[in-house]
């Protein structure tokens, strides 16, 4: 099983998100899952790959050309792989991992993250994805998607595709135990 993790490039406010990313890395590699990521060696992308590869596990890194030294390509992943755009990397990294996570981060990590969620409400593949509410950073965003339920803009069937939970192997587990739903991502529409 390999895991897609994405998060920051930045470290964020508080050693917390570092602390956590840490602990998530070496998880995947003590349950023997291995990351596909972002490839950088910056911020909690870097401390995810770091604590994988630290506790013996496999690292898998997809970085744009373009990207490739601004974000610091790692040096010491099993291994890297080199593409020539955001879409492409995006591409391979979903079509490389079983299951989705975003632990902290910004603009680039929520975008990958909702990019694949509407996938797997679009029926595109059947793969978890899960937010890793780490220190309840996602809490407001979590409750903005609570109201875009109520507003009848998303099934609750699709909004709980998400999995989302501040403890690393709750999550784990929950998404190894994950079904997708088979209603239309449309209201008045039963069939997909
Ligand atoms: P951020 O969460 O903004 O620090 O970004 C995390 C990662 O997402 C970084 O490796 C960014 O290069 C990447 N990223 C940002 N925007 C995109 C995008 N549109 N498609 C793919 N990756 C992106």
């Amino acid at each position: 099983m390999r895991i897609c993790v994405y998060s920051g490039s930045n470290n964020g406010a508080h050693p917390l998100y570092r602390e956590a990313a840490a602990s998530f890395g070496a998880l995947l590699a003590k349950e023997g899952i291995g990351l596909v990521y972002g490839g950088a060696s910056i911020g909690l992308m870097g401390v995810v790959a770091d604590a994988v590869l630290n506790n013996g596990g496999e690292a898998i890194g997809v970085i744009p050309q373009a990207l490739k030294d601004v974000e610091i390509a790692h040096p010491r992943l099993t291994e890297l792989r080199i593409v020539n755009s955001m879409h492409e990397r995006k591409a391979m990294m979903a079509e490389l991992s079983d299951a989705f996570v975003a632990l902290p981060g910004g603009a680039g990590t929520l975008e990958e993250l909702f990019e694949v969620w509407t996938w797997s409400q679009l029926g595109v593949h059947a793969k978890p994805c899960a937010l890793l509410n780490v220190g309840g950073f996602y809490d407001r965003l979590v409750a903005f998607l609570d109201h875009v339920v109520e507003e009848q803009f998303l099934k609750q069937a699709h909004r709980d595709i998400l999995i989302v939970n501040a403890d690393a192997e709750a999550l784990l587990q929950a998404i190894r135990q994950a079904e997708m739903p088979t209603v239309s991502k449309w209201f008045g529409m039963d069939a997909v």
